[in-house]
C-alpha cells in the first residue's frame, strides 16, 4: 500500500491499523529495518501520516499491539512509537532548537540564491539526478509518494550531508515539502541526529553494505563519503520547563482544532458543554518553498475529517477556517459570533503550527477570550522523561504505560 493513495481520514487510519496489527509483533521486530520497496513493504506500518496528525493516537496503536501480541513481542513496535513521543517532548523542552532550524533554513535558502554552483547541486539532488544508486530513487520516491522508509530517510540524509556536502536545513526542508507525515520534531531532530548535532560527535555515516542489506539488495551505492564532516549548527541547549496544561473549563466553551490533534472525540466526553467547533491548519507554512500538493491535501483532508467527527460527537456546528479566503479574519469572525468566552485548544506543539497560532491566541486573549490549552495524558506522562537521551525514556516505558492503564499486556507477558 502506498500512503500517497490513502485518504486522510480516521476511517482509513483504523483500516490500516487493523491490517497491520497481525504484523506488529515478532514480524515487525525482525523485519522493520529492511525496505523491500513500495510493492513489498508489508513489514512497516506506514501509519505515520495518521499518527502525526493524531487521526490515530500513539496510545491506540500501542494498545492494539499490546492486546494482540503482549508486551514482549510488541515491545519493538512500542519503542518505535516512543521515538515520536521522545522527539516531541525533547523539542518541547528546547523550542530554541526549532528556532535555530528555521533560522538555518532561511540563511541556507539565501545561499542558494547567491551561489549558482550550490543551487545546481541542490537541484540535482532534489530531482534525483546525482547518479548515486539509491539516493536518486529515494528523492523521486519521496516526491511521488510522500513517504520513505526510515532506513531510506537515514541513508538519504547521510548522503546529502556527507557525500554531497549539502546544507542540512535544506535537506530537512526538502523532506517537509513532501512527507505526508512531515513533523517539526521528528524531522528536525532526526536530521540533527544524522548530522551529529543531536547526539554530539556521533553522526550517522551511511555505508554501502548497510544500504545493500536494508534495501533488500536493491541498491549498492559506490563512492560514498568514508568519514563524516563537522556540520554547522548549535548544540543542545539546557531543557526549559514545559508549561503545565490547562484543565477543561467548568462552563460552556468552544473548541479550536489544528492539524496536531484530529481525534478529539477519543478523549473528550460527548456530554461536555461545547457550543461550536472550528479548525485551522497551517500546512502551507511547513517549509521555505512551496509545499507539495499531496502534503497540503493530506493535512487539509485530515482537518476536514477531524472537524466533522468533532462536530458530530458534540452535536454542534463546524467551521473550517482554512477553507476561507482569509483564515485569520475568519477566526475573529467566528469568535465574534460565539456566545462563550472560553476556547479550548488541544496543545499545539513547537513547530510551524505553533508559530502561526501563538500570535493569534495571544490576540484572542487580549480581546478577553480565555484560552485553555489541554494536553493528552500520553504527552503529560511521557514528556517528563524526554529531557535527556532516548534511552532514559525507553527505561520508563513499562512504568509510564502502567500509569496510563495500558499495563495489562505488560503484566501478562512481562
Ligand atoms: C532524516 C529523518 C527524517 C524523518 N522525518 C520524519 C517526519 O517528518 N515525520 C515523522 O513522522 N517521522 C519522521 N522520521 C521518523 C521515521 O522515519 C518515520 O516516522 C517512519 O519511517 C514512519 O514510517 P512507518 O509509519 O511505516 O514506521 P513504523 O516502522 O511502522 O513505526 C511505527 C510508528 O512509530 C513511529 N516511528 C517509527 N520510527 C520512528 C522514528 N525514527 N522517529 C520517530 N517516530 C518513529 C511512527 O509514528 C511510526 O508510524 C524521520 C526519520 C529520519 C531518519
Amino acid at each position: 500500500m502506498i500512503p500517497h493513495h490513502v485518504g486522510p481520514t480516521r476511517a482509513q487510519a483504523l483500516e490500516r491499523l487493523n491490517e497491520f496489527v497481525p504484523r506488529m509483533g515478532a514480524h515487525y521486530a525482525g523485519r522493520r529495518n529492511v525496505d523491500p520497496g513500495i510493492e513489498g513493504r508489508a513489514n512497516v506500518s506506514q501509519l505515520s501520516p495518521f499518527i502525526r496528525h493524531r487521526l490515530l493516537s500513539e496510545e491506540e496503536a500501542v494498545s492494539a499491539a499490546l492486546i494482540v501480541h503482549g508486551a514482549e513481542q510488541a515491545f519493538k513496535f512500542i519503542q518505535e512509537i516512543c521515538w515520536r513521543t521522545y522527539f516531541k517532548g525533547w523539542l518541547e523542552h528546547r523550542p530554541l532548537v526549532w528556532r535555530d532550524y528555521v533560522d538555518a533554513r532561511t540563511s541556507q535558502a539565501a545561499l542558494l540564491e547567491k551561489d549558482a554552483s550550490l543551487r545546481a547541486d541542490y537541484e540535482t539532488a532534489t530531482a534525483g539526478r546525482t547518479g548515486i544508486d539509491g539516493f536518486d530513487h529515494w528523492a523521486r520516491e519521496l516526491a511521488e509518494t510522500g513517504y520513505l522508509h526510515n532506513h531510506a530517510r537515514m541513508s538519504f540524509a547521510s548522503i546529502w550531508l556527507f557525500t554531497l556536502k549539502l546544507p542540512w536545513a535544506l535537506g530537512a526542508d526538502f523532506f517537509l515539502r513532501h512527507l505526508l507525515d512531515g513533523d517539526p520534531a521528528s524531522n528536525t531532530l532526526s536530521w540533527r541526529w544524522v548530522a551529529g548535532l543531536h547526539t554530539a560527535g556521533k553522526p550517522y555515516l551511511a555505508k554501502r553494505e548497510a544500504i545493500e542489506t536494508c534495501s533488500d539488495g536493491r541498491f549498492s551505492p559506490r563512492n560514498l563519503a568514508d568519514r563524516p564532516r563537522d556540520i554547522d549548527g548549535t548544540g543542545n541547549p539546557p531543557p526549559e520547563t514545559i508549561t503545565a496544561a490547562d484543565p477543561l473549563p467548568q462552563k460552556p466553551f468552544a473548541l479550536l482544532l489544528t492539524e496536531d490533534d484530529l481525534s478529539i472525540e477519543t478523549w473528550l466526553d460527548e456530554h461536555l458543554d461545547v457550543e461550536a467547533v472550528a479548525g485551522m491548519e497551517s500546512a502551507s507554512s511547513r517549509c521555505a518553498d512551496d509545499v507539495s500538493q499531496a502534503a497540503r491535501e493530506f493535512t487539509a483532508g485530515a482537518l476536514a475529517d477531524g472537524l466533522s467527527r468533532a462536530a458530530l460527537h458534540f452535536g454542534v456546528p463546524e467551521t473550517n477556517l482554512s477553507k476561507q479566503t482569509d483564515p485569520e479574519t475568519a477566526l475573529f469572525d467566528w469568535v465574534g459570533r460565539l456566545q462563550v468566552k472560553d476556547i479550548v485548544v488541544p496543545f499545539i506543539p513547537t513547530g510551524w503550527a505553533r508559530d502561526r497560532m501563538a500570535p493569534l491566541l495571544r490576540k484572542l486573549r487580549s480581546e478577553g477570550f480565555i484560552i485553555h490549552e489541554i494536553r493528552r495524558d500520553w504527552d503529560d506522562a511521557f514528556w517528563p522523561h524526554t529531557r535527556k537521551g532516548y534511552f532514559k525514556l525507553r527505561k520508563q516505558i513499562p512504568s509510564v504505560l502502567g500509569t496510563l492503564g495500558l499495563a495489562e499486556g505488560l503484566k501478562t507477558d512481562g
